[in-house]
């Protein structure tokens, strides 16, 4: 999380009057950040990746894996690490794996669960390909430096979502019971939140705003011996100590479906971010509109949390949990009853994917901009007088739609106009797909950067540094080439629901663009028309510029497809040939070359379905144990040898054995 800032926070009643001063306060921030950075010139690349652990602990006396709650113990240990701060983070062993690995410090960051660690390269990596290959190590160097720091019986796991946070009984390290009164949730305690208080209020501001506790149902995964119809059995209906008790009276938990009534079921999953500055504002919307049709593809190939709350589910990916964790709208503003006392009908939650695009490239057409989105009409104005263009403008009264959810009365006294913590107020809180990150301050000498933020984190740090590496390749892929790969905005919501569906990485088709090279005539680089196999001139890149309808320039493909192509001439090249096609332009060496390939054979053969997703492996990994008794339900059994085995692929120790098969040898 980004910022954490300290003091006494103010209840909802007390914050909600307070809103449009803080709006109007970070717009003020914004413009002056905007104003004195839009004429920003860095030539250089810099990116860093997020991964975020969940802390195990073993009681191995029962064979029960469970949550530690230990975090801030953890991360004050990690703080006070004399060796780590002399050393450089150098553990000696990555040290000859790689001689680089041993140059940055990792950092470690607290996130929402107060089971979870988040860990960063400490100083972003540099432009050259080169740097690529310092991210597996740098990667595994922080997993073996959060597990020095952990109790013997303590692990850090790169699993995205917790198979039985929330199941009745016992499932954190130490045990509370749930039911407290900051989420008030039948399934967790308030200590599975991160003390700081900015997590706590958060909680109970959304809560409190939206007049209900969060509800998320997803789809039971119907198993042989799943009772039909599924009413999920952990719901207590008999509950009266707050008023919340009676959301499940009114019908909260959907027949057919898990049911949660918590923040910390989407908040406490975990995932992978890449976040990169860009040579100046243009490039960084032309990025942040180009990575957003990828968002979903790479949510469907990242796969990997298909167990929530002890129960298999029909879908793979964390996404649309979160998303309904944190969905503060009111019945008003989910349509549910007539406006009276909010503005807005609003569709989507404010974590969810990306409504609209804002990028001022030749390419885009107003048409791709198809989501009618709500905006702040009177900030916009204030944006607009300030000189800010309409696309960007729009793009950011639109996230100023929001409420301020968590206000330190300390920010309202001492406002400062040069400062970010109003606009980040909002920014921050509005989780989507991507994140177009401004300057944290007009005087700073970090520049404009773009999040790619849907990816779900990996078992195993090749994977995190695979899906890593891609991403950052395609961005030079994109820039070298000025590919173009917009699809109408709408379709990009489409296939974020798509891509949450069980297997969709090998079942599902995607709306995707069939035409992404540059016209010709373009003024932009020409080296975007050489074919990645031949050499030669790609057939079908356009000659002129004809605008023809927008419904003729997608079709559904298949992810096989989209990454791996489709059959020369006509067919879409794939995205793995064009990165191949970057590469064999830049001057690169041979032993770069090939590590460089052992990652995209990652994302080539997950395409194929060559190997599984995590989530696949899970789930099978789930039926195929002989204790799981075929009814959907994950018992402690299942999860201790499921988490056990999640260990062992990310310490990378099994590699040859059975399981290293299931995910990464060839069938
Ligand atoms: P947040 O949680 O707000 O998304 P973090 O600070 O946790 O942000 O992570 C940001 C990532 O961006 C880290 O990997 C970091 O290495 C990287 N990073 C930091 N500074 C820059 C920069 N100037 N340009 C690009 N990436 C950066
Ligand atoms: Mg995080
Ligand atoms: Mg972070
Ligand atoms: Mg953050
Ligand atoms: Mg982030
Ligand atoms: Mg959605």
């Amino acid at each position: 999380m980004g910022l954490l800032s300290l003091g006494t926070p103010l209840s909802w009643d007390e914050a909600k009057p307070l809103a449009d001063l803080i709006r109007e306060r970070g717009i003020d921030q914004l413009l002056k950040i905007w104003e004195k950075a839009k004429n920003k010139e860095r030539d250089i690349l810099l990116w860093g990746d997020e991964i975020e652990y969940l802390v195990v602990s073993y009681d191995e006396d029962v064979k029960d894996a469970l949550l530690s709650l230990r975090q801030a113990e953890i991360l004050k240990d990690l703080a006070h690490d004399e060796e780590l701060r002399k050393a450089g983070g150098c553990v000696p062993s990555l040290q000859e794996i790689n001689p680089k690995a041993g140059q940055r410090v990792p950092t470690f960051h607290a996130e929402y669960g107060r089971f979870m660690l988040e860990a960063t390269p400490g100083a972003p990596y540099g432009g050259t390909l080169k740097d690529l290959l310092t991210v597996e190590p740098d990667m595994r160097k922080r997993r073996v430096i959060a597990k020095q720091h952990m109790a013997k019986n303590e692990t850090p796991i790169t699993m995205t979502s917790f198979p039985r946070l929330g199941v009745p009984g016992i499932f954190t390290n130490p045990y509370y019971p749930p039911h407290g009164p900051i989420a008030r949730s039948i399934f967790v305690p308030d200590e599975i939140i991160n003390p700081h208080i900015r997590f706590p209020t958060l909680t109970a501001n959304i809560r409190s705003r939206r007049g209900s506790k969060v509800c998320i149902n997803m789809p039971v995964y119907y198993d042989e011996k799943t009772p039909r119809p599924f009413h999920d059995p952990t719901v207590l209906y008999d509950l009266s100590d707050y008023p919340e008790d009676d959301d499940v009276r009114k019908g909260a938990a959907k027949e057919g479906h898990v049911y949660m009534d918590a923040m910390g079921f989407g908040m406490g999953s975990c995932c992978l971010q890449i976040t990169f500055q860009t040579k100046n504002i243009g490039e960084a919307r032309t990025l942040y509109d180009q990575l957003c049709p990828l968002g979903p593809i790479m949510l469907a190939l990242s796969a990997a949390s298909p167990i929530f709350k002890g129960y298999l589910t029909d879908v793979d990916c964390r996404w649309n949990v979160i998303s309904r964790a944190v969905d503060d709208r009111t019945d008003e503003e989910r349509g549910l009853k007539p406006l009276k006392d909010n503005k807005y009908v609003i569709p989507k939650s404010r974590y969810d994917s990306v409504s609209t695009y804002i990028s001022q490239d030749p390419a885009f057409r107003s048409e791709y901009n198809d989501v009618d989105v709500h905006q702040n009409l009177v900030l916009k104005q204030k944006l607009l007088d300030g000189g800010m263009d309409e696309l960007l403008a729009r793009h950011f009264a639109h996230l100023f739609i929001r409420d301020p959810l968590v206000i330190f009365s300390e920010s309202v006294k001492n406002f400062n106009i040069g400062q970010n913590d109003n606009f980040e107020n909002i920014q921050s809180t509005n989780w989507q797909h991507m994140r177009f990150k401004p300057p944290p301050s007009a005087e700073d000498a970090i520049g404009w950067r773009v999040e790619f933020r849907s990816m779900e984190v990996q078992l195993t740090d090749f994977e995190n540094a695979a899906f890593s590496i891609f991403i950052v390749l395609l961005t030079r892929t994109i820039l070298s080439y000025g590919l173009n790969f917009y699809i109408p905005i709408s379709k990009v919501n489409e296939n974020m629901e798509t891509a949450h569906l069980r297997n969709s990485v090998l079942s599902e088709r995607f709306y995707f663009r069939k035409q992404v090279f540059p016209p010709r005539h373009s003024n932009r680089s020409s080296k975007g028309t050489v074919s990645p196999n031949s050499g030669q001139s790609i057939p079908n890149t356009p000659k002129v510029l004809e605008l023809g309808p927008v419904d003729e320039e997608y079709c559904l493909m298949t992810i096989d497809e989209i990454m791996n192509g489709q059959p020369i001439p006509d067919g879409f090249p794939g995205l793995i040939s064009l990165i191949e096609s970057y590469l064999n332009s830049v001057n690169v060496d041979v032993e770069t070359r090939c590590e460089l390939a052992r990652y995209l054979d990652l994302i080539r053969k997950r395409s194929k379905g060559t190997w599984e997703t995590a989530a696949t492996w899970i789930r099978n990994f789930v039926r195929n144990h002989p204790k799981y008794e075929k009814n959907s339900q994950v018992n402690s059994q299942v999860n201790y040898d499921l988490i056990k085995a999640a260990e062992t692929l990310g310490n990378g120790n099994g590699k040859g054995t059975e399981l290293w098969k299931g995910l990464f040898e060839q069938r």
